[in-house]
């Protein structure tokens, strides 16, 4: 189930923060590229200050120590956890009522000549899980992100079109009206079952990436293993040196002792004789300590490196939303100079297409890199376009 999981765009991002902040009574004046919020004197936030300036997007302005909200930052983390804490099981509502009945762009050939219809049937129900991906890596990288999963109760399989039509229309679509629609009955083995299937999701989705970062993190591990190793060494070097310039050293000392004409000359080489055979004990005994630790592998140094470098995954779910949404057909008409053909299609508003539509001559689906065009009495795909006419391939 490729692309099950949908992350959260910075339209969502920003668009969930706003009714959040206004839910409780936060003013928001909205420039460009920034917020500036004023919250209420009874507030959920952790914040301090009353008044703050949020920077939208990644984008650093004038003022680079705002607040960011984007997919990533910590306020937004914040305003869900917040926002969840107080409610963790909401519901949203994607009927005609409060979602456009609009056809994806690709399954428009022509705008001028395209028509369609939505028939209502009934009401569905979907579970959307909001999940957070936490990955550390103490020494390299670290980072948070959240994905939507929405499963279809009645095929107890992910939708991401649902998903991503919960996150597009959240403004509209939950339902924050306490006497409004109520999530439908569900029951806990439901619920556990839709919830393992959308963490398998999640995680099936990041694998890919996670071990791109397992990859890298333990080529980190590798190459400072690697350089420990070369100055465990060099270090094992300097001392062989220094080991052979005492025995000079030494030899030169007992000769001294034995020429020596005075007491104090004798005096002086037997000290210098017992400082260098100290020295001597001192590095031996590190010889020996380093080059036990290169034979066996330095398994301390080795295990406190990879350690160090390990990744650490955690999937969380954060929030789910009983989603509602009313399923229906979609009746298309294309009328083209050649002539007038329909095509009915399930459909759901604010969700869009609800199964797959196939190019009439060959099945493959269409899709945004296989857009719709009428040819004759036929709707078909890029796929089975050819001839001078293809120009929007
Ligand atoms: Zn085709």
């Amino acid at each position: 189930m490729p692309d099950a999981a949908r992350s959260v765009t910075q339209a969502a991002v920003e668009s969930f923060a706003r009714s959040y902040l206004e839910s409780f009574g936060a003013s928001i004046d909205a420039r460009t590229d920034r917020w500036h919020v004023k919250l209420p004197t009874d507030h959920p936030l952790s914040t301090d200050d009353r008044t703050f300036t949020i920077g939208l997007g990644n984008q650093l302005g004038e003022n680079e120590s705002d607040a960011r909200l984007t997919p990533e930052s910590k306020l937004f983390h914040e305003l869900v956890d917040t926002a969840m804490a107080a409610q963790p099981l909401g519901s949203a509502t994607l009927t005609r009522e409060t979602a456009p009945v609009d056809l994806p762009t690709w399954l428009v050939s022509d705008p001028d000549t395209t028509e369609y219809t939505f028939y209502p049937l009934y009401d569905r129900e979907a579970l959307c899980f909001l999940f957070r991906v936490s990955v550390e890596t103490v020494s390299e990288y670290q980072t948070e992100f959240l994905r939507a999963v929405a499963i279809d109760l009645q095929t107890g399989d992910p939708n991401p079109e649902i998903a991503t039509g919960l996150l597009d229309h959240l403004e509209t679509v939950v339902d924050t009206d306490e006497t409004g629609p109520r999530p439908p009955e569900l029951n806990d083995e439901q619920v556990e079952q839709a919830l393992d299937t959308a963490q398998q999701a999640v995680e099936a989705e990041v694998r890919p990436e996670l071990e791109e970062l397992q990859q890298k993190a333990s080529e980190a591990a590798a190459e400072e293993i690697a350089q420990y190793q070369q100055l465990q060494q060099q270090e094992l070097q300097n001392i062989h040196e220094r080991l052979q310039q005492i025995d000079d050293e030494l030899s030169k000392a007992s000769h001294e002792i034995e020429a020596a004409s005075s007491q104090g000359e004798r005096v002086e080489a037997l000290s210098r004789r017992q400082e260098l055979t100290d020295e001597q004990v001192v590095l031996e005994d590190e010889r020996d300590r380093i080059q036990t630790e290169l034979n066996t592998g330095f398994p301390d140094k080795r295990s406190d490196i990879l350690d160090r470098h390990a990744v650490r995954v955690s999937i969380s779910p954060v929030a789910v939303t009983a989603v509602t949404y009313e399923r229906g057909e979609l009746e298309l008409i294309d009328s083209a100079a050649s002539g007038s053909i329909s095509k009915t299609i399930a459909f759901a508003p604010g969700i869009g297409p609800l199964e797959r539509v196939s190019c009439d001559r060959c099945e493959q689906p269409i899709t945004d890199t296989n857009p719709v065009h009428q040819i004759g009495n036929q709707f078909v795909g890029d796929c089975c376009v050819g001839g001078p006419d293809s120009t929007d391939s």
